[in-house]
This record gives C-alpha cells, sequence and structure tokens, in this order.
C-alpha cells in the first residue's frame, strides 16, 4: 500500500550528506525550480551515517519524491535501495534515489552522465570514441569516470593512482583496456593521450597540486579536472597555458543532477550560463 501523504503538497527532494552545509545542489536545483516556476523545494539534509536507513525510510511519509546522496553515503544508499539501475550497479554506489509511488526506494548513478555531458557541451567536436584517456585517481568519482569512458568507447584508458593496488582493482574489474601506470610515471602515461582527467582530490583549495610535469601536457589533449574549487585549478592553468582544450569540473556537478530534477518535479532541465552564474554567485 502506498503510504505517502495523500494530501497534495508541493514535491520535496534534498540532498543528503554529512557534512552537507556546503553543498552546491540547493542553489542549483532552486535555481531550476524557480526558473521554470515549479512548485516544490530542495533542501540540504545533513545526516549521520548511523541515521541514513531510517532517514530514508522517513523521507517518503513527508512528502520527498527523491534525494541525491553525496559523501559519505554513496554505497550504502546503494545497499538500501529496492532497485538498482545497471549503471549504479557497476559504479557500487549511487548518488541519485526516487521514493516510487509504490513505496519502494530506486537508485542510480549520473556521476558518470554528469562527467561525459560536461566534456560534450563544453569541448565541441571532441569525441571519446577510439581515443587514449588518462585518468588520474582511483576513488569513488574515478569509478563513475571509467565506466563512462568504456561506455563512450575509448580505445585505451591508463590509470594511475597514488595507492597502485586501487587502480588495479579497477583494472581486475572493468577488464582490458584498462592499463595501469605508476604514480611516479604519470607522465609517460600522457604520451600519446587524447583526454586527461584528474579525479583525485589534488588541487582543490588547501590541497597541493597535481604534479603533472607541464611538458607532458601537449596541444590538441583536452584536460578535465573533477575538482571545481577552485574552477581553474593548477592542472587547468598549466594546461592551458600549454595550448591544451581545458573543461571544468563544475559541468559535472551541473549535469549530473539533470536526471534527478526530471524525475522528481517532471521537467528536463538545461545547463545553461544562467545556472552556472546562480551556483557560482558570492
Ligand atoms: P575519494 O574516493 O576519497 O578518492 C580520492 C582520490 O584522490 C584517490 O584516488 C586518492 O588516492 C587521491 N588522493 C587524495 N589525496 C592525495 C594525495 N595527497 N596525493 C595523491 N593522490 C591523492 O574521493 P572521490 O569521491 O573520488 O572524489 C575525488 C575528487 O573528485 C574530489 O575532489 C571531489 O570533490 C571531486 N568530485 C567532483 C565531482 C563533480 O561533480 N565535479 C563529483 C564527484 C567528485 P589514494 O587512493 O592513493 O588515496
Amino acid at each position: 500500500m502506498n503510504d505517502a501523504p495523500q494530501h497534495k503538497t508541493p514535491p520535496l527532494a534534498g540532498v543528503i550528506g554529512w557534512p552537507i552545509a556546503h553543498s552546491l545542489s540547493p542553489r542549483l536545483h532552486g535555481h531550476w525550480l524557480r526558473s521554470y516556476g515549479l512548485a516544490g523545494h530542495y533542501v540540504a539534509l545533513p545526516v549521520r551515517p548511523e541515521d541514513l536507513a531510517q532517514v530514508l525510510r522517513a523521507l517518503p511519509r513527508c512528502g520527498f519524491v527523491g534525494a541525491n546522496v553525496t559523501v559519505p553515503h554513496k554505497e550504502a544508499a546503494l545497499a538500501l535501495a529496492d532497485t538498482v539501475s545497471p549503471r549504479a550497479r557497476r559504479i557500487g554506489a549511487a548518488n541519485t534515489l526516487v521514493f516510487e509511488a509504490g513505496g519502494g526506494i530506486s537508485a542510480d548513478n549520473t556521476d558518470g552522465h554528469g562527467f561525459m555531458a560536461n566534456l560534450l557541451q563544453n569541448a565541441p567536436g571532441w569525441s571519446p570514441e577510439g581515443q587514449v584517456a588518462v585518468l588520474l585517481g582511483a576513488g569513488g568519482a574515478a569509478r563513475a569516470v571509467v565506466v563512462a569512458l568504456l561506455d563512450a568507447g575509448v580505445a585505451e584508458l591508463r590509470l594511475t593512482n597514488r595507492t597502485r593496488s586501487r587502480a588495479e582493482q579497477l583494472r581486475d574489474e572493468f577488464g582490458p583496456r584498462i592499463a595501469v601506470v605508476d604514480w611516479e610515471r604519470m607522465g609517460e602515461a600522457l604520451d600519446g593521450a587524447g583526454l586527461v582527467v584528474n579525479a583525485t582530490a589534488m588541487g582543490m583549495t588547501g590541497q597541493p597540486p597535481l604534479a603533472v610535469p607541464p611538458e607532458a601536457l601537449q596541444p590538441g589533449m583536452l584536460v578535465t579536472d573533477l575538482v571545481y574549487s577552485p574552477l581553474i585549478t593548477p592542472l587547468l592553468a598549466t594546461a592551458q597555458a600549454r595550448g591544451c582544450r581545458i573543461v571544468d569540473g563544475l559541468g559535472m556537478l551541473l549535469h549530473q543532477a539533470v536526471p534527478g530534477f526530471a524525475r522528481w518535479f517532471g521537467r528536463e532541465p538545461v545547463v545553461d550560463d544562467a545556472l552556472r552564474r546562480a551556483v557560482l554567485a558570492p
């Protein structure tokens, strides 16, 4: 039986994390709700790991139609869901939940979609097909990028990570198009690459920059960073100065939000400059 509230209230959605105060998602969804004149609210939900299961069962009972989940809940949310999309299953984590009318929780992962949509929107004419891609990092976000790049048809994916065993784990799981390169040989890994992706936390405000040798960055490469604070990371600044095309990481955050918003609020939203300005406003 559907035990969701029977009275008609505007749909509610939110982002669940711990901590969550600095999330840009409420601004992002708030901008879309206002721009399209839609009834609904999207809020930040600070939830401790030990409370996640209880909160997920309670939210649909008070008008929530779904939620984004972020650090540290992405794996736990997948395990708690009743149905899981194939891409979320492969990535091993969820970032978008839909509370179904029948009472179940559906889990999806839209990070890989956001990653690829960002590149396709901001590097017009670029195609992943047949490319050699280099991925720096092997954490949770890197898993989503691996799945997205393999699905998009890259010919070879070179993985390098400070902790080599995590990169090897990804290779063992995702197959023969992946080659693991030692972290210390990062520069050599870039030889002949068409795409370079930073999926580590390096370069984020307060963190040291990535030590990519500048001469390894060649004109014609597309270089992107998942870090979006600062927008132009030291890696992107060096790549741009070396004549590479660059795409910042904010667009990934914006695009990963599209499928959830469409499901919860009934309208496919657009990622445009007005959205970027709204999210970046001081
Ligand atoms: P994670 O699971 O904690 O992984 C962190 C990664 O960074 C690992 O590969 C780790 O290497 C590496 N790393 C951390 N400190 C390092 C250091 N001092 N030297 C070398 N490598 C280091 O984190 P995540 O969720 O994958 O997130 C990674 C980054 O992506 C974060 O900056 C996050 O904000 C960003 N992100 C952006 C978006 C977006 O929408 N743009 C989405 C998701 C994540 P080890 O394995 O050796 O520890």
